[in-house]
């Protein structure tokens, strides 16, 4: 076992009276009980005239929400008597983030440091990792609560997680995160994907688990190393693709795998997309094996990708990785996201995802303000895009999800990550200066 006793009494009896829910929250503001006040903050209209902001540093406008949308963009506009106002004062403008690819299931955000002593292998880690929700008793239900909370604060209004399904946990963690999804749903849009982390034949019952889970409202079906962890890739991605067929779900599919063994893996995924008319609807997370294939075998599989509406889902870790550049150029969309957040995995991530779109430019070398910007859309339009949220973006008529930074330019606002001081979800103002409304806080 990888914890110690003093960690497990901490976890089971501490831990969710101190959660973290931004950089500024404090732990009085997280015990604060809260029944009846989200409900009374959602009674407010979700109305708003936002004047002089610089929808992506570009030249000041208004902006008009109404009924929880975006109604107008223009200059000098006009709301309704009583509509509330405020104030940009010059502030860029954002649409809300996108967390393309997290774990909020199994985050320890906000509780004691977790002594990382795991061995190397993907095996170490999963084993551990299973043992050790198991014995302490972590929390999926309020560990997911504290990050999506956390991450509403610093803008991200919508969210891709992946949420173990194993034949120890059973749908455990997966009914803790359907929980937050439902109380935050009508301010932050999280996915959930059924994600089988301990193999999905590796341990048997585990696909039959998979489907419960889906028929139990998950969006989307999860997958994991077909060769190397389930070792009969056939197999393990016609039953995969099989669940997702008779849920009629879209696919989200772990792929670590490098080199041949990982390509191999790819072409197995595309052609059941192809066969079985799964087009737009299959996203393959990681896909290192796109960082260290020679050209030649990479383009083909690239345009094979983009004729397929086959979506990436990067970290951007310092390992071979598919290149960000040449696949948006293929016509690939890649989405950025953190992956574990603080878990027994490692200790890195943060819900910041302008953090994270930092760290994806400075892993590809991006320097020029266009192509930081690049950086930026993994977080923005290309995670919506492949997570397929719908009405996203600043254009009248979209979810009024809106993000005001100090910064001139977006690149400024990636590299320096300013304090989020103003976050709209829905038309509703949830975040100052990075502190969550009050009333949210106590969820
Ligand atoms: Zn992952």
């Amino acid at each position: 076992m990888n914890f110690t006793r003093r960690q497990l009494l901490r976890i089971a009896g501490v831990s969710t009276l101190l959660p973290v829910l931004g950089r500024h929250a404090t732990a009085r503001d997280a015990a604060t009980p809260g029944p009846g006040q989200l409900e009374a903050f959602l009674r407010r209209p979700a109305t708003l005239l936002l004047r002089n902001v610089r929808p992506m540093g570009g030249t000041p406008v208004d902006v008009l929400v109404r009924d929880g949308r975006i109604a107008q963009v223009g200059t000098a506009l006009r709301a309704p008597a009583g509509t509330p106002g405020e104030d940009g004062r010059g502030a860029l403008l954002l649409p809300g983030l996108v967390e393309g690819h997290s774990h909020i299931d199994k985050t320890m955000w906000g509780m004691e440091w977790y002594h990382n002593a795991v061995g190397n292998q993907l095996t170490d880690r999963i084993e551990n990792e299973r043992a050790f929700r198991d014995a302490s008793g972590h929390d999926a239900r309020a560990q997911s609560m504290v990050l999506a909370k956390a991450f509403l604060a610093t803008g991200t209004t919508r969210l891709r997680t992946h949420v173990d399904v194993d034949t120890q946990a059973g749908l455990k963690h997966l009914e803790g995160v359907m929980h937050t999804r439902e109380v935050l749903r009508e301010l932050q849009q999280i996915q959930i994907v059924a994600f089988p982390q301990s193999g999905l034949l590796a341990r048997p019952g585990t696909a039959e688990l998979l489907d419960r889970a889906m028929a139990t409202g998950a969006d989307v079906v999860g997958g994991l190393d077909p060769s190397n962890i389930d070792g009969d890739p056939v197999r393990s991605l016609d039953t995969l693709f099989d669940i997702a067929a008779r849920h009629d779900k879209p696919l989200d599919i772990h792929l670590h795998e490098m080199g041949s063994l990982g390509a191999f893996s790819l072409r197995l995924i595309l052609d059941r997309t192809e066969a079985l008319g799964m087009q737009g609807r299959v996203v393959v997370s990681h896909c290192f094996c796109l960082g260290d294939l020679p050209d030649a075998q990479r383009t083909p599989l690239l345009e094979r990708m983009a004729r397929l509406g086959v979506a990436i889902a990067t970290t951007a870790p310092p390992i071979a990785i598919p290149p960000l550049l040449a696949c948006r150029a293929a016509g690939v969309t890649v989405m950025g996201g953190n992956d574990g957040i603080r878990d027994t995995w490692g200790p890195y991530g943060n819900p910041d995802m302008l953090r994270r779109a930092m760290l994806i430019g400075m892993r590809f070398g991006l320097r020029r303000d266009e192509d930081i910007a690049v950086a930026l859309d993994c977080v923005t339009w290309s995670g919506a895009r492949g997570c397929h949220f719908a009405d996203y973006g600043l254009d009248p008529g979209n979810r009024a999800d809106l993000v005001l930074v100090d910064a001139q330019t977006v690149a400024q606002a990636v590299v320096d990550q300013p304090v989020r001081r103003l976050v709209v979800a829905a038309g509703r103002i949830v975040a100052r200066n990075g502190v969550l409304e009050s009333r949210l806080a106590g969820i």
